[in-house]
């Protein structure tokens, strides 16, 4: 497997530099060797202890590792316990630099005005969904426009810009004051007209009343139709 590197310096020559300096890691934090040696911290991740010997490699050669070599499951293992690591204080903290430095990206939203995002996941559970970032303004989750985009999810889990701000909660910003509003020619839409019309049903009963409903007609059409009116001509 062959990663293509960031910009980023490769570091002391460990695995984790490598990984951390792989184009497209740039939302990953570093994770202290001595928070992955830690037993408690690996509770339920028994099954990944061969790739944990590859985590903690401090002497990965860049140059003479073999380019065969298998690396998922230490990724896997990488980012699950990453997830343990930045909903920690110590974590947090890493990722507030980072968070402040911009790293992850800001909120596309035009009223949240820039607001800088944090990372998240939908799924606690790897192989579900990639990751997405959370905007504290408007509390809603974007894709992220960064090469990180195909970042597992559960390398942040579903709990970590939460306890951030749980953690940092100076650090959380007003909600938006200004809401974008539809207008047609300066008018307000009626709400009715934000919604996608209703299905046409086969029953002519549906039909006379969901046509009634239309946001679109003024008049409403009653409920006992002329004999002369077919159900040719309601359909057009
Ligand atoms: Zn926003």
């Amino acid at each position: 497997m062959s990663f293509p590197q960031s910009n980023e310096s490769m570091g002391d020559g460990s695995w984790i530099s490598w990984f951390l300096g792989v184009k497209g890691h740039e939302f990953l934090c570093r994770v202290p060797t001595d928070f992955i040696e830690d037993k408690f911290n690996l509770t339920g991740l028994e099954l990944f202890s061969r790739a944990l010997d590859l985590v903690l490699e401090t002497e990965f050669d860049k140059q003479g590792w073999d380019e065969g070599l298998d690396t998922t499951d230490a990724e896997e293992l990488y980012g699950m316990i990453h997830a343990r690591y930045i909903v920690s204080p110590r974590g947090v903290e890493d990722m507030r630099l980072k968070y402040e430095r911009g790293d992850f990206g800001s909120c596309p939203r035009v009223y949240c005005k820039g607001q800088r995002t944090l990372p998240v996941g939908l799924s606690d559970l790897w192989n579900h969904s990639h990751v997405k970032v959370y905007c504290p303004r408007c509390n809603d989750v974007f894709l992220p426009r960064s090469r990180c985009a195909m970042l597992d999810g559960a390398m942040f889990g579903t709990s970590f810009p939460h306890m951030f701000f749980m953690q940092l909660p100076s650090m959380r910003p007003h909600p938006p004051l200004e809401q974008y509003v539809p207008r047609l020619y300066g008018f307000r839409l009626h709400q009715k007209a934000l919604m996608p019309p209703e299905a046409p049903e086969s029953t002519p009963k549906s039909i006379a009343s969901s046509a009634s409903k239309s946001p679109y007609l003024t008049a409403s059409i009653p409920k006992s139709l002329p004999s002369r009116f077919s159900r040719n001509d309601l359909n057009g």
